[in-house]
């Protein structure tokens, strides 16, 4: 195995959306922060850590977990560590979630980032974590025009002060998992990841993403990470769907 380290490895290409998004958004400052002081005003907040299962991301309140989970998956094998969020698939941020990947405001992306920054500060476990996106199937991407878990996990890097990395790879495309029935989403995703070719022994990996549902492509992603080395693997969402509810359908 060679021991490129994720820094030297960076791609500069996720970089020219990152700037092109940063540069819109100055030019759109106020909409976004308009809608969040309207949540706010509605009594929306971020949910706190003791809100939901730090091992699946389920809403279960204070109390409704132990160090096995909650009811959801205390009997699933997850392949991550611990998952945080900013809070459930449901509205406002499911609508924030939408507007950033299907009409192009981007600047959501960078908003989740700083939030999710502070979000996790307090669980790493390593000041040299490397923050890691979902990747994107190139096609998918050059249609979308960005990779909006890029745009998270770099903002969230920047903000924590963690190292960028994207150390996965999308090899085939697949059908978004939003089309396909939950059960057949891990087969959907099986095999449509890689790793880069890195020595990530005894390295600490934060995995970002928009949106958890069943699981299935943040499962694949961990485990290519793990085999690579790393010695433990946290998540960072946006959101997490309601485990067998409506969202699953919706997504
Ligand atoms: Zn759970």
């Amino acid at each position: 195995m060679t021991t490129t380290m994720p820094t030297q490895i960076e791609s500069e290409s996720h970089r020219i959306p990152n700037r092109l998004a940063n540069w819109l958004g100055e030019l759109w400052p106020s909409a976004l922060r308009a809608q969040v002081d309207r949540a706010c005003a509605d009594g929306w907040q971020i949910d706190a850590p003791d809100a939901y299962c730090p091992r699946c991301g389920a809403t279960v309140g204070a109390g409704g977990y132990t160090t096995d989970g909650c009811a959801f998956c205390v009997r699933d094998r997850v392949a991550w560590d611990r998952i945080v969020r900013l809070y459930g698939y449901r509205e406002p941020v499911s609508d924030w979630v939408v507007a950033m990947k299907f009409v192009r405001q981007w600047r959501w992306g960078l908003w989740f980032g700083r939030h999710l920054a502070s979000q996790v500060r307090d669980t790493l476990t390593s000041g040299n974590t490397l923050v890691c996106p979902v990747p994107m199937y190139w096609l998918r991407r050059w249609r979308r025009g960005f990779n909006q878990a890029d745009l998270i996990a770099d903002t969230l890097a920047k903000r924590a002060k963690l190292t960028f990395a994207p150390l996965l790879t999308r090899t085939r495309y697949t059908a978004p998992q939003t089309a396909v029935v939950p059960s057949q989403r891990h087969r959907n995703v099986a095999d449509s990841f890689a790793a880069i070719p890195a020595d990530l022994t005894g390295r600490d990996v934060l995995l970002v993403d928009d949106v958890k549902t069943t699981g299935a492509t943040l499962s694949a992603c961990a485990r290519l990470l793990r085999r690579a080395g790393a010695r433990r693997v946290d998540v960072a969402v946006v959101a997490v769907a309601a485990p067998h509810g409506d969202d699953f359908r919706k997504m």
